[in-house]
């Protein structure tokens, strides 16, 4: 049976004190709450981690970072690679974000050398794909999702696939407060899944995790997550609220 998983994307947000709040809050909310074939991972700013670590010990979520460099080690000011993550006991990572496609320019290539470095220090990969607005409305949303998974992460071998989930994140519905519906994720998920089938086999694709992700909230993510093949949501604004947040964790039981 494939990981069920809801994934908190911070993004640059909140200070050192409300950060510490939110995941105390959250922590003491999962201390009722039974998992079982489940993951809840935080993914905080970077300065954060190493709290975040602290308290996931005593708890039950795991720590992801929301980035890491294509580069391996060396002189990149201001780069945070993946053996320092893979050092610290991050075990998840957040590639290809759309907001890091649109602001820092990151390529399909870059994302592709992100993802094996990844790899190569054995992270949970959430790479994220997804159409812009004009892209949907052009008829091209199927081309375009899978133009980025054939070139981010058909590359690797089966054995590397494993550690890859897939994150399907519409970008007309990233921050806006408009979700695709139940229908538009479903029929994105299973094409995805066959499109896994088609390069890893079946047996690969029942066992891969797609999560949905876009404005996301507790309200609409019972319906989404109810889909056959959603197993889970990257969820942005909404993770910044632990009521929120817990009540989004529990719609995948
Ligand atoms: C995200 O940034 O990955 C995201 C899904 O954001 P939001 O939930 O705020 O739309």
């Amino acid at each position: 049976m494939r990981l069920k998983i809801v994934a908190g994307n911070w993004k640059m947000n909140l200070d050192f004190e409300e950060a510490e709040d939110l995941i105390s809050a959250i922590a003491d909310e999962l201390e009722n709450i039974d998992l079982g074939h489940a993951e809840v991972v935080i993914c905080p700013p970077f300065p954060y981690l190493e709290m975040a670590l602290d308290i996931a010990i005593e708890s039950v979520f795991s720590v992801g970072a929301q980035n890491i460099s294509h580069f391996d080690n060396g002189a990149y000011t201001g780069e945070v690679s993946a053996r320092m993550l893979a050092s610290m006991d991050v075990d998840y990572c957040i590639v290809g974000h759309s907001e890091r496609r649109k602001y820092f320019n990151e390529t399909d290539e870059i994302i592709a050398k992100k993802i094996d470095q990844a790899i190569e220090h054995e992270f949970i990969t959430i790479f994220c794909c997804g159409e812009l607005l004009s892209e949907r409305q052009a008829g091209k949303h199927f081309d375009v999702v899978r133009e980025q998974i054939e070139k981010a992460v058909f590359p690797l071998s089966e054995k590397e696939f494993y550690n890859i989930v897939i994150a399907y994140e519409p970008v007309w519905a990233i921050g806006t407060g408009v979700n695709a519906t139940p229908e538009q994720a479903q029929e994105m998920h299973a094409y995805i899944r066959n499109l896994i089938a088609s390069r890893y086999g079946k047996d690969v694709a029942d066992e891969t995790s797609i999560l949905y992700g876009g404005s996301c909230n507790s309200k609409n993510a019972p319906e989404i997550f109810a889909q056959p093949d959603v197993d889970g949501g990257l969820i942005g604004g909404a993770s910044l609220n632990a009521d929120e947040f817990i009540e989004i964790v529990k719609a995948i039981l």
